[in-house]
């Protein structure tokens, strides 16, 4: 944990004086070692970053003095479109897509996606979010992601995809494409990456026809939790 995130449920004196426990106080207390007086690095959940001063410590509780003067990084101007892989790795896709920097993610479906992914406690909104913000608190950001469930393949990409592209360059990572992916794009990116089977002809002829460029990301065959980043790399 890099950063300490904090929402408007912490305050006990609102704007300045927080009082955290569970998670974040067995990790200041466990991890940081932390006493009266140190400082750490914390963040308002959607809002500024900066330094919070321990000012007591208590059997199971921290009280910290706040000041926030810092905008967090920059968000990455990707949308992601990830095909629902096993909740395992949607849990290391979401910290990943976090940490990076990912502030639009639609998780969709496609022939390959096995029904019950759908119905994984993973995909409970309180699990999103706690890897969602797993993955802020990593790279010190405080904004957090929009996850979107579309569970309906084609309707999604007809009706609702080429709005959310436009303006952005398309691309879907496809192990078949022959087209290498680009680099250092200066332009909004919506990047597919598709399920642990992968896309088939038919969702690839889909995005096409939707404007998106499948793409190639090299020889080897990645994990979707792999893939991910590595495209992400090879984009910016
Ligand atoms: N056998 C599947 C196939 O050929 O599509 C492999 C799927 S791969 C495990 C899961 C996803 O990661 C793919 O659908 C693609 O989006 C992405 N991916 C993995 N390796 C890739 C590569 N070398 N080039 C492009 N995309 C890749």
């Amino acid at each position: 944990m890099n950063l300490i995130l904090l929402s408007e449920d912490d305050f006990i004196e609102p704007p300045h004086r927080v009082r955290l426990r569970g998670r974040r106080f067995t990790h200041i207390a466990e991890v940081h070692r932390a006493a009266a007086g140190d400082e750490l690095a914390v963040g308002l959940l959607n809002g500024p970053a900066g330094t919070g001063r321990i000012v007591s410590v208590a059997r199971d509780s921290i009280d910290m003095e706040l000041h926030l003067d810092r905008t967090p990084p920059p968000p990455l101007p990707v949308t992601l479109v990830l095909a629902l892989p096993r909740p395992k790795v949607l849990k290391r896709a979401l910290v990943a897509a976090a940490t990076l920097g990912i502030k639009r993610i639609f998780l969709i479906n496609a022939y390959r996606v096995e029904k019950s992914f759908w119905k994984s406690p993973v995909m409970s909104r309180e699990n999103v979010r706690e890897y969602l913000m797993l993955g802020l608190e990593q790279a010190r950001d405080t904004v957090m992601p929009d996850v979107s469930l579309r569970p309906r393949f084609k309707p999604f990409v007809e009706d609702e995809l080429p709005e959310i592209a436009r303006g952005s360059i398309a691309l879907v990572a496809h192990p078949a494409a022959s087209d290498p992916c680009p680099r250092s794009v200066q332009r909004p990116v919506v990047a597919a990456i598709g399920p642990e089977g992968g896309f088939i002809p038919y969702e690839i002829d889909l995005l096409r026809a939707c404007g998106f460029t499948s793409v190639s990301l090299g020889a080897r065959i990645l994990r979707v939790e792999t893939a991910l980043p590595f495209f992400i790399a090879k984009l910016f």
